[in-house]
């Protein structure tokens, strides 16, 4: 994995609440982590206080390969809000782990009209500096080595 710094005002900032801090956080190390039900050996993403399949609070943040695929994607041609460069590309991306582990994200390092459902991608991490605390938002490009 590797990593990316960028002083363009983020997409969305995240709110560092405690209970995804970690989530927000491991990429500062590379890593991309989601909680793990110690009673299930469920992953759990977004991050909450209780395993949505058996209602465990036995929850421990676990890392992760980084590898997953495409589910589905979207290219923003809108500029919304002040961001990335137009076009970007939506996706979200099952983890390797565990395909019912969906996140939100976006891709970059591609050409938008590269993009396919079930292409391989890796995440990377883009460090932004806030108030708040800085965070490291898991962001995927194409993962090469996977076919
Ligand atoms: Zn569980």
């Amino acid at each position: 994995m590797s990593d990316l710094d960028n002083d363009v005002p983020f997409r969305m900032l995240p709110e560092l609440n405690g209970i995804s801090h970690f989530f927000w956080t491991a990429g500062e190390r590379g890593e991309l982590m989601f909680l793990h039900c110690q009673d299930c050996d469920g992953l759990i993403h977004p991050p909450q206080p209780l395993c949505p399949r058996d209602h465990s609070k036995n929850l421990e943040p676990r890392a992760v390969s980084g590898r997953g695929r495409v589910h589905t994607f979207t290219i923003n041609h809108q500029p919304w809000m002040p961001g990335p460069e137009l076009p970007y590309v939506v996706a979200i991306v099952e983890i390797e782990e565990d395909p019912s582990v969906r996140l939100m994200t976006n891709l970059v390092r591609v050409e938008p009209g590269d993009v396919r459902i079930g292409m391989p991608v890796r995440a990377v991490f883009e460090h932004h500096a806030d108030d708040g605390g800085d965070v490291w938002i898991p962001l995927f490009e194409p993962d090469l080595e996977q076919v």
